[in-house]
Formats: structure tokens, sequence, C-alpha cells
């Protein structure tokens, strides 16, 4: 397959292509066309394999930058993969005219209510933080389709007490969640289990 045959935005294809991608990789192939119908996910992949550009090009497919709400919130365990995980999203979707926040502990309340008198589409953040900032009312999550969990065994980790499961209830419904993880402790699969019973599995 290439990157043309998903029928992407011109403008998304730009992004990619300039980030050197020329055709997809193994998980990119199987997560890319599945995740635009809207199914859910979960997929077993390592670092390394391109599984970031597999979450976030779907996700910047669907986003309407004109719509100026969260519209894909990807979850990480740690501050640095936030940074990353943001940095390709501004890379890929650099002609989107879209608006990318991370926010961590690292970050104060104060400048995350700052910045989110502006628009933003695609929100980075750890549980325990976006779990706090929803709970407050800073940020609003009631639009979001797109819940993206990268690295879910950590993020189902015990140390985040269960801040991943409950962000789950200030999404919509119906939205559509792309996880990925390397392992699949049994707090993944009871996560499966319980919230996302119709997702398609991916092993590569
Ligand atoms: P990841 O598994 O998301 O950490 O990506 C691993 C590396 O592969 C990163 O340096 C990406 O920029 C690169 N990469 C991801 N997708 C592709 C692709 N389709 N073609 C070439 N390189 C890629």
């Amino acid at each position: 397959h290439n990157f043309e045959d998903y029928a992407l935005k011109r403008e998304l294809l730009m992004g990619i292509f300039e980030k050197g991608f020329e055709k997809p990789s193994p998980i990119q192939e199987e997560s890319i066309p599945l995740a635009l119908t809207g199914e859910s996910i979960l997929a077993r992949a390592k670092n390394g394999t391109g599984k970031t550009a597999a979450f976030l090009i779907p996700a910047l497919e669907k986003l309407d930058p004109a719509k100026p709400y969260i519209q894909a919130l990807v979850l990480v365990p740690t501050r640095e993969l936030a940074l990353q995980t943001s940095q390709i999203a501004k890379e890929l979707g650099a002609h989107l005219n879209i608006e990318v926040m991370v926010t961590t502990g690292g970050t104060t309340l104060r400048d995350d209510i700052l910045r989110f008198r502006q628009p933003v589409h695609i929100l980075v953040a750890t549980p325990g933080r976006v779990l706090d900032l929803a709970s407050k009312g800073v940020c609003n999550l009631t639009h979001c389709q797109t819940l993206i969990m990268d690295e879910a065994d950590k993020l189902l980790a015990p140390e985040f007490q269960d801040a991943g499961v409950e962000v789950l209830r200030f999404l919509p419904p119906n939205r559509q969640i792309l996880l990925f993880s390397a392992t699949f402790p049994i707090t993944v699969k009871s996560f499966k289990d319980q919230f996302m019973c119709t997702a398609h599995e991916i092993n590569l």
C-alpha cells in the first residue's frame, strides 16, 4: 500500500511526506484504514514500529480544524513521551491548521486554564493530569471522539490509580479507542473486555 491509497486530505499527505515517510509500515497498514472507519483498535506494537503515526494519521484525518474543541485525546505515561508525541502531531499536521496542547504533571493549572482560552484540537496528556483538568471543568472532552492510549500497559498500571479508566466518563459514549501496548497484562485485557468489546485486534 501507499499513503495515497487511504484518501487522506492533501494537507495531511504533505505532512506525512515532509516527515520523509514514503510507505506505511506494517502497523500503519493495518491500523490506518480500520481506524478511519471509526472502529476501535487494540494493537500489540513495540516502539520503533511506527505506532505513533499509526494512531496520529487517522486522528488527524478525522479532525475538523474549524471546530474549536478537543477532538482527540492522547494518553501517554510520561511527560517525555507526551512532548515527543505532540511534536510528531504538529509535524504531521503542519498544514492542517490544528492546535496541539500538552499537559502533564510538569505544567501549572493556571497556565493550562489560560491555554484553554484558545482552541485545542488534540490534547496529549498523562492520565492523572487530564482527569484533574476534566473534573475541575478546565477542559471539555464532551466532543472528543477519539481516545488514544499509547503504552497502555503502563497507563493501566497501579501508579495511575485507574485515571485511565475514569477519564472515559468525560468522553462521549460513542468514542473510538485506539489502544497500543507492547504487552497485554491482565489490566489491559480487562480494560478491553469492559470498554472495547467490539474492538479489532492487531498483532504484528
Ligand atoms: P514509533 O514506533 O512511532 O516510535 O516510530 C519509530 C520511527 O519510525 C520514528 O523515527 C518515525 O519517524 C519512523 N517512522 C514511522 N512511520 C514511518 C514510515 N511509514 N516510514 C518511515 N519511517 C517511519
